[in-house]
């Protein structure tokens, strides 16, 4: 045996080792010299298998969708088929950048221009613009649209309407945007309440800003009386796509009468989200907004796509470059593979699942608006809390058997607030399985409370003080639980 398979080889620069073109490279030596350490690292001393066995452990610690049940209403927890993440990770789209000359990413500003094709198609709007990075940068970019076509008008308006049900980020964007914030009222049926909103409609309100189906899961079946009086007091309609999982392939918020609308990709589509990010929050106008778009959009002259040259009136740029490229093409290739057909088969399941998991829960919970919901239903603890235990502690004691909480004390409007979000994605056994937790802490409720008020017994770290938690976070890893 020849001497030289004995020689030490280090990991560190593995030119040593025969690159598959044939010639190998040094690439240390490709790296200028006063880049490199002149001492070595002080990297704590641990085998590699030690710290694979850390790593591994701490993320079997993740509670995502792809482990367990996710009902967090309003976040649409849906399961997003792996094939676009194999999709969005293939290196002709992964190895471009936005740098590159226009004549290079032909395909790329392809994807661009359909997708805001296809979002004006899906909710009946005129033109799209893909930049904001998420629902709430949609709703900033939203407002300012407003704000830029009211001054173009010279229109002084001062005020955002918002139902009491919304969304916080709806009057934290009408805030940042200078707007005053009036509330609307929520009628005995979970809508807007008409006579208030006609009471505080006037020529000062920039904008009503409503989300359909609402926060409590309730299609606001008067839209077309709200969207024409909107308009007569010279007001924009703003729609919060984030329920827009429920009507998609079925009706169009263009339709409605809304003016300006923002979609959710990472809750409509398919985007992998949580944690915060990544998202992405396209915005959709009519076309008397269109000027007021942030610049630059996708073009298409003759067979080229091209980035629009001049937009005197738009409100400029949202973000850097042009979009969450990453989100974007994985819900083009998601409405592609779906079709009308398909997507309309995703509202419809969505709505079937809710109304499913409604009815079986109704004889467990209090149901503060009963009857057919969209894609989501809102429940209350309110006949619990009078046994001592809180949304809080059902919420908490749902993670011992394997179940991510529902969405609680939002919205706002009802009292012991939980909400349901099923998706569209999970199967009647599931949805059973849901049911049966949800009864077995109902007799714990009546035999042990207890053990609801102490929960969760079963995960990584125990109850936690939340105002704490979030003020002082300690992120320590500890072994030993
Ligand atoms: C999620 C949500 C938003 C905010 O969207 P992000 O993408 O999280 O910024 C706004 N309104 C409603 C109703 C939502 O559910």
């Amino acid at each position: 045996m020849s001497q030289l398979i004995f020689e030490k080889h280090s990991f560190n620069d593995a030119s040593w080792l025969p690159s598959p073109a044939g010639a190998s490279e040094k690439i240390l030596e490709r790296i200028p010299s006063r880049f490199l350490r002149k001492k070595d690292a002080e990297l704590p001393s641990l085998s590699e298998l030690d710290v694979v066995r850390h790593f591994t452990n701490l993320s079997k610690k993740n509670f995502c969708v792809d482990t367990h049940f996710y009902p967090l209403g309003s976040c649409t927890m849906k399961y997003n088929p792996k094939v676009l993440d194999s999709i969005a990770a293939s290196t002709s789209y992964s190895q471009i950048h936005p740098y590159q000359d226009e004549e290079d990413v032909q395909g790329a500003l392809r994807v661009f221009y359909e997708m805001q094709g296809y979002l004006s198609e899906i909710t009946g709007m005129d033109e799209f613009t893909l930049q904001p990075a998420a629902g709430a940068h949609g709703e900033f970019c939203g407002l300012l649209i407003a704000s830029a076509y009211h001054r173009s008008k010279d229109h002084k308006k001062s005020k955002v309407l918002i139902p009491d049900s919304s969304h916080g980020t709806n009057p934290a964007s009408a805030a940042l945007c200078g707007y005053e914030v009036v509330q609307v009222a929520t009628n005995a049926k979970g809508h807007v309440d008409l006579a208030d909103l006609k009471g505080k409609l006037d020529a000062d309100v920039a904008c009503l800003m409503m989300t359909n189906p609402n926060t409590l899961g309730l299609f606001e079946e008067d839209i077309l009386e709200i969207a024409r009086r909107v308009h007569e007091a010279g007001g924009l309609l703003y729609y919060d796509g984030a329920n827009m999982n429920a009507l998609v392939g079925i009706c169009r918020p263009g339709d409605m009468g809304f003016d300006i609308v923002h979609l959710n990709l990472h809750k409509t589509f398919a985007v992998p989200h949580g944690s915060g990010g990544p998202g992405s929050g396209p915005v959709g106008v009519k076309k008397n907004l269109i000027p007021f778009l942030p610049s630059p959009r996708v073009l298409k002259t003759g067979e080229r796509y091209v980035f629009e040259k001049e937009a005197p009136h738009s409100i400029g740029k949202l973000r850097s470059f042009y979009g969450n490229f990453g989100a974007i093409i994985r819900s083009y290739a998601y409405i592609k593979a779906l079709g009308k057909e398909g997507l309309r088969a995703v509202a419809e399941n969505a709505i079937l699942n809710a109304n499913y998991l409604k009815v079986k829960l109704e004889r467990l919970f209090d149901v503060p608006y009963p009857g057919f919901c969209m894609h989501e239903f809102v429940l209350s603890a309110r006949k619990q809390k009078e046994k001592g235990v809180r949304t809080l502690d059902i919420a908490k004691r749902l993670l011992d058997f394997g179940v991510h909480a529902p969405t609680i004390y939002f919205p706002l409007v009802v009292e012991e607030a939980m909400m349901v979000e099923p998706t569209e994605t999970e199967s009647k056994e599931t949805l059973d399985e849901f049911v049966r937790v949800l009864e077995s802490i109902q007799r714990e409720i009546e035999t042990t409370p207890q053990k609801v008020l102490e929960a969760p017994h079963a995960t990584p770290v125990l109850r936690i003080d939340e105002v704490r938690a979030a003020r002082n976070p300690d992120l320590r890893f500890r072994p030993a639980r």
